[in-house]
């Protein structure tokens, strides 16, 4: 790098490409400098004789110096290929195509860069989707649910389309890891999971939002709609063997909402619901409460 430095600290030319060709038109005219020089202080009636030949070794040098130009400068293409491709990826995440077949130092260098750029984009979309995913269950987490749902109310305000909530909890989760173990309890958590997808469209929003709490969010439903989407699951969770356990042992209670025009978040619709939960443990559990609306 000592070089490239030197030049870099001398500024001029300002280009790369100009830096290098500037050391080959040096390079390459140093024979016919030194040449020139000799004729005119050493011999200076051979070069009056032989002026012609001079000429020709002047248009061939002035040749030869245009075509190192131009092939020196097609040569540089890589860096400037790479450049442009690590832009592109930094700014619109767009993955570049760098060839993979170039077998030199700079081919190297595209195939390094493309692989680089493939590996970094897997990683972050791993990362990005490892943190909106519940480990246990592989369905979306709170963080997941906020930020698909926010875009949802904001739709269903903009279209004054109605969209509900459910949120339910596991009835006496604590009694069934106390008595079937911790891992069994997983095994329950991860069937819920399991059967509400079979209930839901794929345009639920389905979420593990703590312990043995999920929510669904469901756009362009009325409440009517969304209370039968919660019966399904409540009583269909009541009469499964859900994670091998004895039909019956695994219950949850729900709330259900419908958006009302002043709620703009959906922090304001869970608060409503998480009430409605509450109401229905109150009552005994296994059911589905739901706002007056219904
Ligand atoms: P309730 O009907 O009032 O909801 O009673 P509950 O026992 O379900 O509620 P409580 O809040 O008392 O207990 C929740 C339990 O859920 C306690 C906690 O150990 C368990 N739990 C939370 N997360 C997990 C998990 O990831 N795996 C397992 N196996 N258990 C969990
Ligand atoms: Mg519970
Ligand atoms: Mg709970």
């Amino acid at each position: 790098m000592k070089t490239y430095r030197l030049f870099n600290k001398l500024g001029r030319p300002r280009s790369y490409a100009g830096r290098i060709l500037l050391i080959c038109f040096v390079g390459t005219h140093i024979p016919l400098i030194a040449f020139a020089f000799w004729i005119l202080i050493a011999n200076p009636n051979l070069g009056r004789e032989h002026w012609n030949e001079l000429l020709v070794l002047l248009l061939a040098t002035l040749a030869g110096t245009g075509l190192t130009f131009f092939f020196v400068n097609g040569m540089l293409a890589p860096v400037r290929v790479v450049s442009r491709a690590l832009g592109d990826y930094r700014q619109n995440k767009q993955i570049p195509t760098l060839p993979r077949d170039l077998s030199d130092e700079a081919g190297h260098m595209l195939e390094q860069v493309q692989d680089a750029i493939e590996e970094l984009d897997l990683t972050l979309t791993n990362l990005a989707r490892a943190a909106e995913t519940d480990p246990l269950t592989e369905i979306g987490n709170r963080r997941w649910l906020v930020s698909r749902a926010e875009e949802q109310i904001a739709r269903a305000q903009r279209n004054q389309t109605p969209i509900c909530a459910i949120l339910f909890d596991l009835d006496r989760f604590k009694t069934i890891n106390d008595q079937h173990g911790h891992a069994k309890g997983d095994a329950v958590l991860v069937g819920v999971a399991r059967f509400v997808k079979t209930i839901l469209r794929p345009a639920h929003l389905f979420a593990r939002t703590g312990g043995e709490e999920f929510c669904i969010v469901l756009p362009n439903t009325p409440l009517s709609d969304a209370v039968e989407t919660a019966r399904l699951i409540q009583e269909g969770l009541a009469t499964r063997s859900i994670g091998r356990l004895t039909p019956g042992l695994v219950t949850a209670s729900f709330g259900v909402v419908e958006r009302s025009p002043e709620e703009k978040d959906l922090s304001a619709l869970l608060r409503r619901a998480d009430a409605l939960l509450y109401e229905a443990k109150n009552d005994g559990r296994n059911r589905v409460a739901a706002s007056t609306l219904v």
